[in-house]
């Protein structure tokens, strides 16, 4: 099918790289030109396992454009996805001033039924808010053009989106036009080989079942962090009542790990827009508040039991960082942890040595260049002349270091482990002191 997508960020330029993969004809709009020649120029902005050699592959065999031109991507389209980022307004709901400025431009120039698609993560009530300002531009060039709106939100992972996008757990479309339905089986039909996974519903539910995911993963968050903070207050080890509750496969294991802090694109902003929403409506969500709160202060976690483990002053001190990144496997910033650990030890008069597999250059453009950040090639090289070891991001390769090594490169040796990677006695073996989430022993 013909199919344009615009936003080339982690959403659209997955999306369009894994539709193009399936023999679809794509063209990615994106206002952001450096993007678009970087991209046209081979280049993949983003990191994400296995994205590199489908984006080129597709490209190269001309599946798959990259365009700043809405006007011919339109034309190009039977259906156009709507995948620009929906950021925090200033009040915490939804800003939809990217989704609504593509509707328009739909409106401006469709010729011909074409169904648009909305993939963002948008608030209830955002196809009716795209449909009419498509129509009010049809209508403002007097043409009459039919169109319908659906609601397809995405539940990609990122560090895994290709993976989720080839292969997803289920495929959400909100319509009550059964033409654009049934186009969009299509499009799906080669994802869900194995098993129907579409579940269709009115594109309101849609549009709600985004949200509700996310602010549950959230809550799953959370309220594991909430027992560590109360296990560490009664000497019980979170991590002990992890396994004991994952066992009960009404819990399961997936999603309660206790840590630093949720961050990301998605789960704070989501979390905080759900809310809005609800308020809106005469509704205040009480428990969505509490995630968000429990969320706000885990973040400062790992820097409360620095400033106590140096008695209550950190000036002049130096603390590695292990991670950057708001998750393994993505060079993504936005929200996390470690930037708020970082902030916090620079407003206390501490300089930071970091380490990142993959985010070193976006840790770069927004701190720029300072005395009091270095960014290091590798691990070990970001513990030199540093006082402790902070574990931010529970990438793979920190999983099993050589213990003895970090106690030997550290000034003072501690670790303060906030993604609970290490077992503590095997630290404390090797004769280092350790702070983990929950634990048990850190208050
Ligand atoms: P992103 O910030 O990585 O990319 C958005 C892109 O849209 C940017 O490249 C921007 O230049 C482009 N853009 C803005 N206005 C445009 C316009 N008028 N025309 C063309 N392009 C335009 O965002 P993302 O992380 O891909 O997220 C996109 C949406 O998907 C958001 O609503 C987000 O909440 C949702 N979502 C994200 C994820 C995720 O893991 N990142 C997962 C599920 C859903």
């Amino acid at each position: 099918m013909k199919v344009t997508i615009f936003g080339t960020g982690y959403v659209g330029l997955v999306t369009g790289a894994c539709l193009a993969e399936m023999g679809n004809h794509v063209v990615c709009v994106d206002i952001d030109e450096d993007k678009v020649s970087r991209l046209n120029r081979g280049e993949i902005p983003i990191f994400e396992p296995g994205l590199e050699p489908i984006v080129r592959r597709n490209h190269a065999n001309g599946q798959l454009q990259f365009t700043t031109e809405a006007a011919s991507a339109i034309a190009h389209a039977q259906i156009i996805f709507i995948a620009v980022g929906t950021p925090p307004d200033e009040d915490g709901s939804a800003d939809l001033q990217y989704v609504l400025a593509v509707a328009r431009d739909i409106g401006r120039h469709l010729d011909r039924y074409t169904v648009i698609v909305n993939k963002s993560t948008v608030p209830v009530g955002t196809a009716d808010r795209v449909l009419k300002a498509a129509a009010d531009e049809l209508a403002a060039r007097g043409a009459n053009i039919a169109f319908d709106v659906v609601s397809n939100p995405e539940f990609l992972k990122e560090g895994d989106a290709v993976e989720d996008c080839l292969r997803p757990d289920r495929i959400v479309i909100g319509s009550s036009s059964e033409r654009a339905v049934e186009w969009l089986r299509k499009l799906y039909a080669p994802f869900n080989r194995n098993h129907d996974r579409t579940v269709v519903m009115d594109v309101r539910s849609a549009e709600l079942t985004k949200y509700a995911a996310n602010a549950m993963l959230a809550t799953k968050i959370s309220f594991m962090n909430e027992i560590a903070n109360i296990a560490e207050r009664v000497g019980a080890d979170v991590e002990l009542v992890r396994q004991g509750i994952g066992a009960d496969p009404r819990i399961g294991y997936h999603f309660i790990y206790p840590g630093a802090g949720y961050g990301g694109s998605c789960f704070p902003k989501d979390v905080q827009a759900l809310e809005r929403t609800a308020r809106s409506v005469g509704y205040q969500a009480r428990l969505l508040d509490a995630v968000e709160a429990v969320n706000y202060d885990q973040k400062s976690k790992l820097f409360e039991f620095i400033q106590r483990h140096f008695g209550g002053n950190i000036s002049g001190r130096t603390v590695a960082l292990w991670g950057l990144a708001f998750k393994p496997n993505t060079d993504d910033m936005r929200e996390a942890s470690s930037r708020r650990l970082i902030e916090a030890l620079w407003e206390a008069g501490a300089k930071v040595r970091a380490y990142d597999p993959e985010a070193r250059e976006e840790t770069q453009r927004i701190y720029g260049q300072r005395d009091d950040l270095v960014l290091c090639d590798n691990a070990y090289q970001a513990l030199e002349g540093a006082d402790a070891l902070a574990i931010v991001t529970e990438w793979k390769a920190f999983r099993s270091p050589d213990f003895a090594r970090i106690r030997d490169l550290l000034k003072e040796p501690v670790i303060f482990d906030g993604r609970n990677l290490y077992e503590p006695r095997a630290v404390e073996d090797a004769g280092l002191a350790y702070y983990g989430i929950g634990r048990g022993r850190s208050v």
